[in-house]
């Protein structure tokens, strides 16, 4: 028997999971050496041939369907890896090293290759680094095909793990299946990070900020994640089993009684409705958020679509998926975020450029005024479904009224495309835009006058305020949502709604904290929309309370200096109304 051991990180995503182990580690590929006889030598070179001949053929499929999707110029990066693939000298230097050494092949090609890239690095010229990125990436596919692996990533895990990873992007998120990968634990990330969020969409236990936990846990070793209280247990003991059995059948317990609110309004003790959608990020997500009671859906992240995967979605793509949400919702609306691509959602083949801060990059709105190509096609898919349901549009990172206004010029331009096409569209559609950087608050007043509603992405207002990136777990006492500036942010922008007879909503993680619900009723907010796994918890938080108290609060935190003390007076509400909730 082992002993136990518990580590202690951020709960991300809620619920208890047993299973075994499996330590991820992307970058960390070299693939294990294997002596070989000098009589299998000739067999192994005809592997390596083998290889290199399908990662020829993938890279030129590759190249055409991005190049059809992305165009030309990102389709470049694959003629650049063709290369490397053709190199005679880089091949040649591969041979013998087999033949000297008398390893495997892809062993041999991955010493190459990266003593290769190592010496191409350290030139100054840019032009020779990238092609030593080139190189890393081609290796990675090569080595993949030599070891007989279709893709590389979670996907490749076969039966139910608990994965234990330093980082995991949201492109490694995309590719989950919920059957096999049970729970995760990172080191790094933060609560926001949209890895979190992934996991609380996707139901799965997760914990973040779990420091040299890699150096601890072995491969197939038994763990226990609890996504309550964010303690991963290693070699679980009998005793540790049998109080999380109990603890699950009460948890279990709570989880029914919440779907007993499935069809009740979310209107408080005093009669204020506040609507209440959900978050989703894959068009199968609406199943779930239905189940949990939503009100529609208040956040469809569209970028999701696009992560995991090197060419984009096409326009007949987009619609289907479009339409197959917005049908299922009726007759409740859907509001289609439009691409919010770069921060940490990287996309495989439209992001090739390493950003110093990617969150202050090239990202969301930035990259679909700058690629109006791949704007449009999906323009023209949200406005082909609108007639399918009720769906409203809204644009993320707006930073000022040239982008807005850019925007909604372009949405026009495929109004006016679809038209002259003969192509049915809800000319009436709403146009609203996510208020998520502080600027965007300050001049809310002028927004408002421009789209017909307002949703807080407090996830990124928050980061953007305090300036602490919500993904870094360093830095995570930073990220206040309660922050004093966070809320008057918040109320100016409720202010100027109301001024201007707009609703507004809030789609960031705060609206599904039933700590914070006290205040943002407060606050005067008329949406809340949130993973559909904590809706029916903020159900019965919206039920419990009164708006007139929830006032009370609000104007008492506009007054409090510190957020930690804002923090503590909407704990003690929230204790009092619901705190067997907490
Ligand atoms: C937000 O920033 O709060 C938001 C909802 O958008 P995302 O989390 O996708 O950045
Ligand atoms: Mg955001």
């Amino acid at each position: 028997m082992k002993s136990e051991l518990r580590f202690q990180g951020v709960a991300v995503s809620p619920g208890i999971v047993r299973g075994t182990a499996y330590v991820y580690r992307p970058d960390e590929d070299l693939p294990p050496r294997t002596t070989i006889r000098d009589d299998q030598v000739a067999g192994e070179i005809a592997r390596l041939q083998e290889a290199l001949a399908l990662t020829r053929r993938q890279i030129i499929e590759l190249h055409d369907r991005v190049r059809e999707s992305l165009g030309a110029n990102d389709a470049e990066i694959f003629e650049a890896h063709l290369m490397v693939v053709e190199d005679g000298v880089l091949i040649d230097e591969v041979q013998k090293t087999l033949k000297r050494e008398l390893c495997n092949a892809e062993h041999a090609f991955h010493t190459v290759a990266h003593r290769y890239a190592k010496s191409l690095a350290a030139l100054e010229d840019p032009y020779f680094r990238e092609r030593a990125a080139d190189i890393h990436d081609i290796s990675r596919r090569i080595v993949r095909n030599l070891l007989g692996r279709t893709t590389g990533g979670l996907s490749e895990l076969k039966t139910p793990h608990v994965v234990i990873a330093h980082n995991l992007t949201p492109s490694d998120t995309a590719q989950i299946d919920r059957d096999i990968v049970i729970g995760f634990c990172t080191e790094a990330g933060g609560k926001t990070s949209h890895t979190a969020i992934m996991a609380r969409s996707l139901n799965i236990p997760a914990i973040v900020g779990l420091h040299e936990l890699l150096a601890s846990v072995e491969n197939g070793a038994d763990v226990l994640v609890d996504g309550y209280s964010g303690v991963l247990i290693v070699h679980p003991s009998e005793e540790t089993l049998s109080q999380y059995g109990a603890l699950q059948a009460s948890k279990a317990a709570m989880e029914m009684r919440l779907t007993e609110l499935r069809e009740t309004a979310s209107t408080t003790q005093d009669g204020r409705h506040i609507i209440l959608s959900a978050n989703i990020e894959q068009p199968e997500d609406i199943e779930q958020a239905q189940s949990s009671g939503a009100e529609g859906v208040g956040l469809f992240r569209t970028e999701f679509l696009y992560l995991g995967r090197e060419d984009l979605p096409s326009e007949e793509e987009q619609t289907a998926a479009y339409i197959s949400v917005a049908a299922a919702a009726r007759p409740h609306a859907v509001i289609i975020r439009t691409l919010d691509l770069g921060g940490d959602k990287l996309h495989d083949t439209l992001h090739t450029e390493t950003e110093e801060n990617p969150f202050l990059g090239w990202r969301a709105i930035r990259v679909c005024l700058e690629r109006t190509d791949i704007f449009k096609t999906q323009l023209r898919a949200i406005l082909r479904a609108s007639v399918h349901g009720s769906i409203k549009i809204m644009f993320p990172m707006i930073s000022g009224m040239p982008e807005l206004r850019q925007a909604k010029a372009i949405l026009e331009e495929c109004r006016g495309e679809l038209e002259r096409e003969g192509v049915p569209f809800d000319r009436e559609m709403e146009i609203g835009m996510m208020i998520e950087i502080p600027s965007a608050a300050m001049i809310a007043d002028i927004f408002a006058k421009e789209v017909d509603f307002f949703s807080l992405g407090t996830n990124d207002l928050v980061q953007y305020t305090v300036a602490a990136d919500r993904g870094n777990e360093h830095i995570a006492h930073l990220y206040e949502p309660t922050h004093p500036a966070v809320l008057r942010l918040i109320r100016k922008t409720v202010e100027a709604a109301n001024a201007a007879g707009i609703w507004v909503g809030v789609c960031g993680e705060m609206g599904g904290d039933i700590v914070l619900t006290p205040l943002l009723v407060g606050l005067g907010i008329d949406e809340l929309s949130c993973g559909s796994a904590v809706l029916p918890r903020v159900k019965r938080a919206v039920r419990s309370l009164d708006a007139a108290a929830c006032r009370k609060l609000a104007a008492e935190a506009l007054e409090c200096a510190d957020g930690s003390e804002i923090l503590a007076r909407c704990e003690a509400v929230a204790r009092t109304h619901y705190g067997d909730l907490l």
